[in-house]
């Protein structure tokens, strides 16, 4: 089983558009998006939920009134401030998004007032599309471990493909550089990069390339609305040729995606115009190396 991490370094570059057209391309893969926090592949492939389960992130503390004696000592041990207390309550409050669960306060409390609970952080969703399975998660509102929700909705992917045989997970990784994109491409089969010519294009793409190379991940990269600035195009051509990485194609701009995007398609199910071309020739080189892996 192969498994091709699509990414960016930062939202807005396409990234999304092109893991879409891919899944219409690819051959009955397993659809998955590890953007947790902003999930948005599902307004094109609108997945009909087979499954929803409750993502618990970590734990937080809860005092029993009934137990507390208002000696005062969590107060004190909270390194993280998230325990107050006022005359006339019943004992002292854990704030619930202060609370950083270390644990602390429930083991050292001496009346064993304390008690440690799981929290809910987030969802996560096993689906059907009209390409195939797709699993996503949503964190919730100031939700943390965005990393571990990423690293649950991969491994539910992989339990997808073997139950089902699919031989390729495609997986739209979340922006930036941080936890999260480390637990979307950490043990992947191939990372394609998806950068734009632009300075913080190019900045971020360095960033992601680091990253990959550092996981020791085979990295490719796609120029996507190459011909909006020709000379920061041919700059990463440079950079990518210097680090040894191929630049799978180049895609012109067109709103042609856009208006895919509009209507909830891939633009190859929306056009059939150089857009669409490019990334069959594309995905054809990407299949291809993924595959002499
Ligand atoms: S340490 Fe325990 S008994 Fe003391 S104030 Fe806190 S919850 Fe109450
Ligand atoms: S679990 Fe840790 S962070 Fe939460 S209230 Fe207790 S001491 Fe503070």
């Amino acid at each position: 089983m192969k498994e091709i991490v699509i990414l960016s370094g930062k939202g807005g570059t396409g990234k999304t558009s092109i893991t879409a057209a891919f899944a219409t391309l690819a051959d009955k893969p397993i659809v998955v998006d590890c953007d947790v926090d902003a999930a948005d592949l599902h307004l094109v492939l609108e997945p009909d939920v087979k499954e929803t389960h409750e993502f618990i992130g970590g734990k937080t503390a809860r005092i029993d009134p009934d137990r507390c004696t208002w000696c005062g000592q969590c107060v004190e041990m909270c390194r993280f401030g998230a325990v107050s207390g006022a005359d006339g309550e019943d004992s002292y409050f854990i704030d619930q998004m202060a609370c950083e669960g270390c644990g602390v306060c429930a083991a050292f409390c001496p009346s064993h007032a304390i008690t440690m609970e799981d929290t809910i952080n987030g969802r996560w969703f096993v689906s059907q599309t009209r390409i195939g399975p797709m699993v996503y998660a949503r964190l919730g509102a100031g939700g943390e471990n965005s990393g571990k929700l990423v690293t649950l909705v991969r491994n539910e992917a992989r339990s997808v493909a073997q139950s089902t045989g699919a031989k390729l997970i495609l997986t739209d990784g979340p922006p930036g550089i941080g936890c999260p994109v480390i637990a979307s491409l950490a043990g992947a089969s191939r990372v394609v990069i998806v950068t734009e010519p632009t300075v913080s294009g190019i900045h971020d793409l360095q960033r992601v390339v680091k990253l990959a190379a550092h996981f020791r991940v085979p990295t490719s990269v796609i120029i996507n609305k190459s011909d909006i600035n020709p000379d920061q195009a041919a700059e990463i051509d440079a950079f990518a040729s210097a680090h040894g990485i191929s630049v799978l194609g180049r895609i012109l701009y067109d709103p042609v995606v856009t208006a895919a995007q509009l209507v909830g398609k891939s633009v190859i199910e929306y056009s059939e115009g150089p857009v669409s071309s490019k990334l069959r020739e594309i995905w054809d080189d990407l299949s291809q190396v993924t595959n002499e892996l």
